[in-house]
């Protein structure tokens, strides 16, 4: 599988770089005739025949290795390069959206090189996990301008938005992630999924615009989760995540290291709603 940029393909031909012919012809080892997929990182695949400096596209290919939900990763970044480790495991687990933010016991303040390279490492992920979508990686800001960018993106009824806190007697996560039901809408043959959250109180029900009251026109449901830094969230970034509709859920009575936690919580949540 190669990433390819659209203005690559031109009427059927896929114009190939060079670093895409060396990696196709010396690394691996195809000749021309031989077959391989290109992805453009935003949905879209297709099955190519190798020639010269170009392909062929012979066929588009329809690939269905996406989550039914919207998940963003909202997380305070960890000390030295396990952030990097953090981006490859939750892209692999089906992350959306990775938010690294600033908080009050941040330990590391990154050069912008670094967005370059967590970006390089998602879209790799993203190319070894067969995922169609390539998740977007957000410039760092601080906790509060994370905080409000989620509230005023997100519409209510869609989003459900939990803060993982080590300590304090909190509901399990897996407990606020119920899955409801799976609708099949004969319709549109569209499938969707719906979750309860008993413990944020408000209930994100099979919404009008969810299940697609017009064909073509549905929402999907959008998870925001928060993973604190090596020292922990202040009680203050707790109280203003509370304040915008987050709900403090644990992850189990162990305390888990910065970088192991966001693995987790996605692990959770991809068990809760793939279908
Ligand atoms: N000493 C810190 C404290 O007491 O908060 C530990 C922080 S932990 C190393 C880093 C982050 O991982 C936490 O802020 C939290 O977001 C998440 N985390 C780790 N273990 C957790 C657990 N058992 N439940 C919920 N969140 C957890």
């Amino acid at each position: 599988r190669i990433a390819i940029a659209p203005s690559q393909l031109q009427q059927q031909q896929i114009l190939l770089t060079k670093e895409q012919q060396h990696y196709l012809g010396r690394v691996l080892r195809l000749r021309e005739g031989d077959r391989f997929i290109a992805m453009d990182g935003k949905g879209k695949w297709w099955l190519a025949q190798l020639a010269a400096e170009q392909a062929q596209v012979l066929e588009i290919l329809t690939v269905e290795t996406e989550l039914p939900v919207l998940i963003t990763l909202l997380i305070a970044l960890p000390k030295g390069n396990g952030f990097d480790e953090v981006v490859r495991c939750c892209t692999e687990l089906g992350v959306t959206c990775i938010a690294p933010v600033l908080s009050d016991r941040t330990l590391l303040h990154p050069s912008p090189q670094k967005l370059e390279r967590w970006r390089r490492i998602a879209g790799e992920a993203a190319e070894q996990s067969e995922r169609s979508f390539v998740p977007t990686i957000l410039e760092p800001v601080t906790f509060n301008t994370g905080l409000s960018s989620v509230n005023t993106q997100q519409s209510i009824v869609n989003t459900q938005q939990y803060i993982c806190v080590a300590r304090g007697d909190f509901p399990h996560l897996k407990d606020c992630l119920q899955h409801k039901e799976q609708v099949t809408n004969d319709k549109a043959q569209s499938r969707a999924t719906a979750f309860l959250s008993p413990c944020v109180g408000k209930q994100v029900a099979l919404s009008q615009g969810f299940l697609g009251s017009e064909l073509g026109k549905t929402e999907q449901q959008t998870i925001v989760i928060a993973t604190g830094p090596e020292g922990g969230w202040t009680k203050q970034e707790v109280e203003n995540a509370i304040a915008v509709g987050f709900q403090p859920v644990s992850l189990g009575r162990r305390i888990l290291r910065a970088v192991t936690a966001p693995v987790v919580a996605l692990s959770l949540i991809t068990a809760a709603c793939e279908v």
